[in-house]
């Protein structure tokens, strides 16, 4: 589900989505040098994509909506989502410390990683120290953050990954497009002649029915789970009272990436600890409504450190900051540390269900991505995405977790502005504007102005202008509504004067 999972299985339409795709993958090269609206713009002609988007996003939402609605005590719920999350974060140095003592006491190992690259090295360490050349892995987004992947290929490890979505992302060696369903932008038929061209148990007479898809994939993955000596796992809580790992998930393969290796690595960021078992009864509930629309997920697979005979016989948990802390650090941000990666908010969203996740280039799309990652990377490394958003508040609506996303993308916006050397046509117009507000006789004066110069362009009721240079993005996109021949104030002393 968040880190370890993938929703829907083949059968369910909207994953595959029907007819195309994005037109061509992104390469993380793209991701790193386009803004968001120069990304945006692709998959913005690309209609198919829309309609796929569209359809799939809009599915979801309605399930979603239904779901909730059963719960009579949905805002409470969310309500100690927010709590929980926000009490954790304040005194997260203490809840970590207790996490790893109680690992530790249940037989695992605990390593703590700065960055990316230093939680890359670890895992490599680890798994090289087994002899292996290959792990399996459960679906994670943040060893997606860290490129965990392709650090293991630079040491000669292939990492496969299990997820059958994740799966399909790695054999087209594409980004995932979203949270939860990474290959949303994918079709049957693009996926057929996929495994076609990278399976060698394809049969050539594959079909894109969605079962017959599974079914190739399941043989592809069964051979690798049985033999696979390593399993490498991300986390979607972590119980600081017990040391108990929660990873759920739909489909089993994260099941199984944790249970038949010997050995089992877990890449997990320092904000996903909750301190007791009691509040994992909280997000268990609205964590499957949020994202699958389910009322439980088919799989919660826990685990303390190890046992015996039992699993895995060697536990490692790498905890990892890359960019956490200095999130925590701000006052109005840290909030996005509560995120537990539902995808609802990404669901909702008008921007993402045109733009898909691509746009974005982040391991987080859509509007937890908007400002989790400028936080994350800093915001003068990726300045559009907090202004990838209408800040219609449709996201905070659904976050099970209550984040404030419009809250935090104002925010963010203020910190880009007060970073730029320059001053923008965009800070003249608005200190203007802000005078004209500030002063009725100014306000007046500058409706009867407007009133005039508005008449070689309104048409219709709307002022068909197109602005030159750096004044064109306020009117490349949108037509303004005409000033109506008299203000509400000047009927109402006329209606004095009557
Ligand atoms: S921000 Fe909220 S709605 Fe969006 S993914 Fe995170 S928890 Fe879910």
């Amino acid at each position: 589900m968040t880190e370890t999972t993938e929703p829907h299985t083949l059968a369910e339409p909207h994953t595959l989505a029907e007819p195309h795709t994005l037109a061509e993958p992104h390469t993380l090269a793209e991701h790193h040098t386009q803004s968001f609206p120069q990304a945006a713009r692709g998959a913005l002609a690309d209609t198919q994509l829309r309609r796929n988007l569209g359809h799939a996003t809009h599915t979801i939402r309605a399930k979603r909506a239904a779901a909730v609605a059963e719960m009579g005590d949905w805002e409470e719920l969310r309500e100690a989502g927010r709590a929980i999350k926000e009490r954790t974060l304040r005194h997260l140095d203490q809840y970590l410390v207790a996490l790893e003592l109680s690992v530790t006491r249940a037989g695992g190992t605990v390593h703590w990683a700065r960055d990316g690259e230093e939680c890359n090295r670890i895992v490599a360490d680890l798994v090289a120290a087994h002899g292996v050349d290959q792990v399996v892995k459960a679906k994670s987004l943040t060893t997606e953050e860290t490129r965990l992947n392709d650090a293991l290929a630079a040491r000669g490890i292939q990492a496969l990954e299990t997820d059958l979505a994740q799966l399909i992302i790695q054999l087209a060696e594409e980004e995932p497009s979203h949270i939860l369903v990474p290959a949303i932008h994918k079709n049957r038929a693009e996926i057929r002649e996929l495994f076609l061209r990278t399976l060698p148990e394809a049969p050539a007479d594959l079909s894109d029915d969605p079962h017959a898809l599974a079914e190739v994939a399941r043989r592809h993955l069964r051979e690798r789970f049985l033999s696979a000596r390593v399993g490498i796992s991300g986390a979607n809580f972590a119980v600081a009272e017990t040391g108990t790992i929660a990873v759920v998930e739909s489909e089993g393969n994260a099941r199984m990436c944790t249970t038949l290796p010997e050995v089992l690595i877990t890449v997990m960021g320092i904000e996903k600890v909750i301190p007791t078992w009691q509040d994992l009864e909280v997000y268990l509930q609205v964590l499957p409504r949020s994202s699958t629309a389910e009322r439980m997920n088919p799989y919660t697979s826990l685990w303390t450190g190890v046992r015996p005979g039992d699993g895995p016989q060697e536990f490692h948990l790498v905890l990892i900051d890359n960019g956490r802390t200095s999130v925590l650090a701000d006052e109005i941000g840290r909030q996005a540390l509560a995120c537990i990666r539902c995808s609802a908010c990404l669901n909702v969203c008008p921007v993402y269900e045109r733009t898909g996740g691509h746009a974005y280039g982040s391991t987080y799309p859509g509007p937890i991505g908007a400002i989790l990652t400028p936080m994350l990377v800093g915001v003068k490394n990726a300045p559009s995405l907090p202004y990838a958003s209408s800040l219609c508040g449709a996201c905070y609506e659904v976050c099970p977790v209550k984040i404030n996303i419009p809250e935090v993308l104002v925010h963010l916006r203020g910190q880009v502005v007060s970073g730029q050397d320059s001053v923008k046509p965009e800070a003249v117009v608005m200190n203007l504007a802000a005078r004209m507000f500030g002063s009725r006789l100014l306000y007046e004066f500058a409706q009867r102005l407007g009133r005039l110069a508005q008449r070689p362009f309104a048409r219709g009721g709307l002022i068909r202008l197109r602005l030159p240079g750096p004044l064109s993005g306020w009117t490349d996109a949108r037509d303004l509504p005409a000033l109506p021949p008299e203000s509400f104030r000047e009927w109402w002393r006329g209606r004095d004067r009557e």
